[in-house]
């Protein structure tokens, strides 16, 4: 792991000092950044409007003048859906319709301060449109790579964004090749949500934002959809600093879950595993998380391990079933973003007496899909 926290934040000489532009570190292992050494105050919060930028001690620096998109600040609002009690955390309220919107917003910040000018990613669909939107919002030029099987309503987002979508026939992982191989012979910025360690500065905020919205406590447990883990890590990587800072005393426990049809993760953790082998990629209505072989995927069973969490997995039908009663209660979320629900339905009692548990809603119905 390398420690880029302080290199990054002096700005001026980042790109070629940090060098986290780069895909991957010269040992070959993926860039992380270490945790921040400092929190901000309850104080100080106070006075700052609502939003994913109030963290800023705890973020890179936003460009002089930033307004953004109105990234983070989501609502945290009570549900029971059968006999699972929890808070929902609204993250399809975000500005593309995901919490895809807290990395993209951060880490095209960062690229922008290194005068970045052109970016890609791949993606099966929300990373795209928000990495779009900022990318449009910067004033940069971007190149998706999507997977040509994906939801064709999910494509027309980073189009109108003035993105360039390339579609790739293959697996996800043939998808993260041609995007890797565009990155390595053009000048663009590999603006990846898996790869650029940037993306979870971003993501981190969902923890912030959840201590200050349950009166500075965290929950038992957070409930999490998993794939590539850009929620989870940065969601563990955000609790783990506000336990440093001594906002909170205890990590929450992090419950990830997987699609059964798709779970390579959840197979490391039945098999008591340090790392993750991959696994054929299954088809499976939450496309969103259909990652046969992530990346950090040793990283994601650490992080879970250090809170004593755990890993499961939800049949398509439960996913179905629980985006039905969702929307039937007025959420309408995309097929994906259901599968945490899906999660509770089955095991209410990871919602036992008085605890408290929080689950993100994490895209919106109406992208499709
Ligand atoms: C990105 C995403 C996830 C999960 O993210 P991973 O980084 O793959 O773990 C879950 N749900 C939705 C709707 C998403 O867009």
């Amino acid at each position: 792991m390398k420690d880029l926290f302080s290199s990054y934040r002096s700005a001026s000489d980042s790109k070629t000092e940090a060098g986290p532009d780069k895909i991957r570190a010269g040992d070959g292992s993926l860039w992380s950044l270490a945790d921040a050494k400092t929190s901000p105050s309850p104080r100080s919060l106070r006075s700052r409007p609502w939003g994913l930028w109030r963290y800023r001690e705890v973020l890179p620096d936003a460009p002089e003048d930033y307004v953004g998109l109105g990234e983070g600040g989501t609502p945290l609002v009570p549900l029971t859906l059968g006999r699972a009690r929890f808070d929902a955390k609204v993250e399809y309220m975000s500005p593309t319709g995901s919490f895809k919107d807290r990395g993209a917003a951060v880490m095209l910040a960062v690229a922008a301060s290194w005068g970045v000018d052109r970016c890609a990613v791949d993606s099966s669909g929300n990373a795209a449109a928000a990495v779009a939107a900022y990318a449009a919002f910067f004033g940069m030029r971007c190149d998706v790579f999507v997977p040509t099987a994906n939801s064709p309503s999910k494509l027309a987002q980073p189009s109108m964004h003035g993105a360039e979508v390339h579609r790739i026939d293959g697996s996800r992982a043939d998808v993260a090749q041609a995007a890797m191989a565009f990155v390595e012979g053009s000048d663009a910025f590999y603006a990846s949500h898996v790869y650029c360690p940037f993306f979870y500065e971003g993501t981190k905020t969902y923890a912030y934002e959840i201590w200050e919205q349950l009166g500075g406590r965290a929950p038992d447990s957070i409930v999490l959809p998993v794939g590539n883990g850009t929620l989870v890590l940065g969601a563990a990587k955000g609790f783990r600093e506000l336990r440093a800072a001594g906002c909170i005393d205890r990590l929450p426990r992090i419950v990830a879950v997987q699609a059964a049809a798709c779970a390579p993760l959840a197979s490391a953790w039945e098999e008591g595993s340090e790392t993750v082998a991959g696994c054929d990629a299954g088809e499976t209505a939450a496309e969103g998380i259909a990652i046969a072989a992530p990346p950090r995927g040793d990283e994601i069973l650490r992080a879970v391990r250090e809170t004593d969490g755990e890993i499961m997995t939800v049949s398509d039908s439960a996913v179905r079933d629980a985006r039905a009663q969702l929307a039937r209660r007025g959420f309408f979320v995309e097929t994906t973003a259901a599968v945490s629900a899906a999660a509770l339905l089955q095991r209410p009692d990871l919602c036992g007496e008085g605890r408290s548990v929080v689950v993100p809603l994490c895209g919106s119905g109406l992208k499709g899909g």
